[in-house]
């Protein structure tokens, strides 16, 4: 793989951009490669510079679910482009994507567009606080909402102590009010609520994580949830910005059949654009500015050419109705990788739903985080570079999701797997 036109972009771009990345995990941190930078896309493939073709695992870290230059999204979007691309003023678009995403996700009565999932959990937590008026915030260790500082947090020292600042900048002040619990323990859970039982605003959580690599809830783990919210008067947020319109069309509230209060969606329902949302019930949504006295605002909020791209992708996810062939195909995935890990004797763990999957190098079940760190991540950076070499783009790094696209073929996926039976053969 010659990859030299990148390696000079990298070193010229490392000169004027951190990292040379606008997005930290794009560098390749930790891998024995460089990144390759992307030219084009088309279907299930990328090409980059030096005109290297990869299979696409990655689909733009989710959004991608009908493939790279789908056509209808196209279309729709040049549309658009003739029609102008931004008014500051209320638009049709903005309606028919919020009228969409409220008829599908049962439990939301109304809806608020942003530019990112970043600012669709930092607005749905200020939220929670302003409706409850009260301060904490629960969130689960490995789980990811984006960089708003009341979310760069970890768990203190000792169990029950509050959240600390995972990054310079973010002032321990803020931190102390986030309180870390794990996830798939709801034990841990109660604690924090036994020890702040008048104050938690409300729980944050990836129903199904995928900031650790794709983990299922065990143990009705959110109904769990949903009866500590209720007992304690909290607030339930499920931050769908990765799930959403992956693991399954309805939401993780149909799938687990648990409601949650308020829902943070991204990634695929801006159709390749930049997009976030939060939505939920009625009563609290309407504390929101302008009818209420939690402010929110944003200048590119419910942009038209990101509403065209969202609404035509769900749009044509309704019709398509793509999530049992998409899941299918992971399931073959699943059988491949299990034959060849029996083959050699290994026993490593591949975590799945819908159109998202990971293949852990751990043998044995990875239902929590402290499973994920047990990984062989030196065996993963390994593999890394043997499914480059062969053409195959997977995220760098075993805290990630795999996706699978409507344009992914059989034999994609074949070539995939076979990729992966050689690599321990080889190893
Ligand atoms: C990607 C992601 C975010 C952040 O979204 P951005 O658009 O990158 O700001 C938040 N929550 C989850 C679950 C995500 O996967």
């Amino acid at each position: 793989m010659n990859l030299q036109r990148s390696k000079e972009l990298f070193d010229k771009s490392q000169k004027c951009i951190p990292g040379g990345v606008n997005s930290p995990v794009r560098s390749f941190k930790g891998m024995e490669i460089s990144p390759p930078f992307i030219k084009s896309a088309e279907g299930c493939y990328i090409i980059d510079e030096d005109n290297n073709t990869y299979i696409d695992y990655v689909l733009s870290w989710g959004p991608m679910i009908l493939g790279h230059g789908d056509k209808d999204v196209k279309d729709a979007i040049g549309k658009q482009l003739n029609l102008g691309t931004s008014f500051g003023a209320p638009t049709l678009l903005e309606l028919q994507l919020a009228q969409e995403i409220l008829d599908i996700y049962e439990s939301m009565d109304m809806i608020r567009m942003v530019c990112s999932g970043t600012e669709a959990t930092m607005s749905a937590i200020r939220l929670a606080r302003g409706y409850s008026k009260k301060e904490k915030i629960i969130k689960f260790n490995g789980c990811y909402h984006g960089h708003g500082d009341c979310l760069l947090v970890e768990a203190g020292s000792g169990a029950l102590t509050h959240g600390e600042p995972n990054s310079p900048g973010v002032l321990a002040d803020i931190a102390k009010h986030t309180l870390v619990a794990e996830y798939n323990d709801i034990s841990s859970v109660e604690a924090l609520f036994k020890e702040n039982p008048d104050n938690i605003a409300g729980i944050i959580v990836e129903p199904i994580p995928g900031n650790m690599g794709v983990l299922l809830p065990q143990n009705d783990f959110l109904k769990n949830l949903r009866s500590l919210c209720d007992k304690y008067n909290s607030l339930l947020i499920f931050d769908e910005v990765m799930s959403g319109f992956r693991a399954s069309f309805n939401g993780a509230e149909k799938l687990f059949g648990v409601e949650p209060d308020l829902i943070t969606l991204g990634k695929v329902i801006g159709g390749g654009l930049p997009v976030g949302a939060y939505g939920g019930k009625r009563d609290i949504m309407k504390e929101i500015s302008p009818i209420g006295p939690v402010y929110q605002a944003g200048t590119l909020s419910g942009n038209p050419l990101a509403m065209t791209a969202g609404l035509t992708t769900l749009n044509k996810l309704k019709s398509l109705n793509p999530y049992q062939d998409l899941s299918n195909s992971v399931k073959e995935m699943a059988k491949d990788i299990k034959k060849t890990n029996s083959k050699f004797g290994k026993n490593y763990c591949f975590n799945h739903i819908g159109s998202m999957f990971t293949l852990f190098f751990y043998e044995g079940e990875v239902t929590k985080k402290s499973d994920v760190d047990k990984c062989d991540f030196t065996l993963f950076s390994k593999y890394f570079t043997f499914m480059m070499e062969r053409g195959i783009y997977i995220a760098p790094s075993q805290y990630e999701a795999g996706f699978v696209s409507v344009c992914h073929t059989s034999q994609d996926l074949e070539k995939t797997a076979k990729s992966y039976y050689d690599f321990l053969q080889q190893v």
